[in-house]
């Protein structure tokens, strides 16, 4: 279970997951999605097709942008899970509330973050 004052970030991180799936869909002109209706029309009329069994096709289908997304998004919620969310993986430090509410999949603080863009040039920004 999540500690209770997470909650707010469980469900911004699921819709934040909802609406990557869904934009990866648009960009795919429905392909994915024609798949999975064929599969289970019901999931996908109630927008629940992230719970589908065909996850693994999806994945095979994202680029790696899209996958590194995706990823963080998936590790923002297991520190959720497990209870380092909110604390900067580089140094320890608390990650303030404001940076949470705008970026949750945020895993440094912003000191941290700002010297591992500048580290790595290539990384994956603002995650
Ligand atoms: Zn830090």
């Amino acid at each position: 279970m999540s500690q209770p004052n997470f909650d707010i970030y469980v469900q911004q991180l699921q819709q934040m997951r909802a609406d990557l799936i869904a934009q990866i869909r648009a960009q795919r002109g429905g392909k994915i999605g024609r798949a999975e209706a064929a599969m289970d029309p019901h999931d996908i009329q109630s927008g629940d097709w992230t719970q589908v069994d065909s996850e693994r096709d999806l994945a095979q289908a994202l680029d790696e942008r899209e996958t590194a997304a995706l990823r963080a998004i998936d590790e923002a919620l297991q520190r959720i899970a497990n209870g380092t969310f909110g604390l900067c993986t580089d140094c320890g430090a608390e990650i303030p509330a404001a940076r949470l509410h705008a970026a949750p999949t945020a895993q440094r603080c912003i000191d941290c973050q700002t010297r591992y863009e500048r580290d790595h040039p290539g990384a994956t920004p603002s995650l």
